[in-house]
């Protein structure tokens, strides 16, 4: 099955929508309403096993080990430097026989842009009305939390919901020795490697928090923190006021022409690390359908059947993860926390 598709949002689920599309056979157009892309939504990715493993059937897979980095060793501690726990990456490796890896979301999207050389994406022309989208045989939304071809083709009942906590994201041109997450009082923070030489950081503390008050909150906790916060500057910080979709949608497709994937299908807190992979989850697993399926209606099906429930239960989880981390009560959590086995 060939023909005409248009994907609104030129994201991570976008483009790799696109990509494997376009190695379906399809006749693809990219409409984004951001002039060109920048680095919103996460300064580097944690790229799962199972998403690196669909980046391989997107023929990405080479392009994809040349720039990311394996993410082996990371604790939980307390803003005192205490360990609490470590996180279990030699589980997701042995599990997925390879290791959680790191990338630069620049970088990802580059190594998308370039598999899509010649495809037409419209930069800087923004979805209104979805009778635009009438002449394609497939409608993909691909355009984030706040989906108009959600809102349009799915009705207005999911909506993003703030969780009542905000993100600073940076990268650090300096390498540190540990790495993982830090759990305070109804605030964390999180830093990983993401290429030689830089450490992508994102610190999360009670909404509204504006970028001066980020240093002063973290003064007093462990090194490396205080010091990634100083060697990287705020006029480079970006911030983002945690969100995720409630409730979670009955079905991902549409009138046998409509389909949603990444976070316009299920945005979540970004506690798990797993939005960018579900979103190629998703798209790795939309192309396939329609490659294998005669009409595309049985495609959009077997997309939804395969997508829904696995990222909807991610998500959900991310969004518990996050109550606990944020809790009050934070002397409890750090006595379950160490009491889990690692
Ligand atoms: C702090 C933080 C850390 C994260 N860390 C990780 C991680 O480690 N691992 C991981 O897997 N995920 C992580 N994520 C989640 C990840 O960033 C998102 O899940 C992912 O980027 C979603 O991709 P997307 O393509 O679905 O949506 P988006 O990246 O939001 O892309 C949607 C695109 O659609 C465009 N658009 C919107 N409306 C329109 C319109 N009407 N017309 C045209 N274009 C439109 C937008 O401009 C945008 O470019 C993190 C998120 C945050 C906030």
């Amino acid at each position: 099955m060939g023909g005409k598709a248009v994907i609104v949002g030129a994201g991570v689920g976008g483009l790799a929508t696109a990509v494997g599309l376009r190695r379906a056979g399809w006749e693809i157009t990219v409409i984004e309403r951001r002039a060109e892309l920048d680095g919103f939504g996460g300064a580097a990715f944690g790229i799962n096993p199972p998403a690196q493993k669909a980046l391989d059937r997107l023929g990405l897979g080479e392009a994809f080990l040349r720039k990311a980095v394996p993410y082996r060793q990371a604790a939980i501690r307390e803003p005192g430097g205490r360990t609490l726990t470590r996180l279990p990456l030699d589980r997701v490796e042995r599990r997925g026989g390879r290791p959680e890896r790191l990338i630069a979301r620049p970088h990802l999207l580059r190594i998308l842009l370039d598999a899509l050389d010649g495809i037409e994406i419209r930069y800087g022309e923004r979805v209104g009305d979805p009778a635009e989208l009438s002449g394609y045989d497939l409608v993909v939304g691909a355009d984030g939390i706040g989906s108009g071809v959600r809102a349009a083709y799915f009705g207005g009942r999911t909506a993003q919901r703030e969780v009542g906590t905000m993100a600073w994201i940076g990268v650090a041109d300096t390498d540190v020795d540990v790495h993982g997450e830090t759990w305070g009082d109804g605030a964390f923070f999180g830093y990983t490697p993401v290429e030689p030489g830089r450490t992508n950081w994102y610190a999360v503390l009670p909404s509204p928090a504006e970028a001066a008050s980020v240093r002063p909150y973290f003064a007093s906790w462990h090194d490396p923190i205080p010091r990634l916060l100083a060697a990287t500057d705020p006029a480079t910080w970006i911030g983002y006021r945690m969100r995720y979709l409630h409730p979670a949608l009955p079905t991902y497709v549409h009138g046998g022409r409509v389909a949603l994937v990444g976070d316009a299908a299920h945005a979540m807190t970004p506690n798990l690390g797993q939005g960018a992979c579900s979103a190629i989850l998703d798209s790795e697993a939309l192309s396939r359908a329609v490659a294998t399926h005669a009409d595309l209606p049985a495609a959009l099906r077997a997309y939804d059947a395969e997508r829904r429930r696995p990222s909807q239960r991610v998500a959900l989880a991310s969004r518990s993860l996050h109550r606990f981390i944020t809790t009050r009560h934070p002397r409890l959590r750090d006595g379950v926390l160490r009491m889990l086995p690692v």
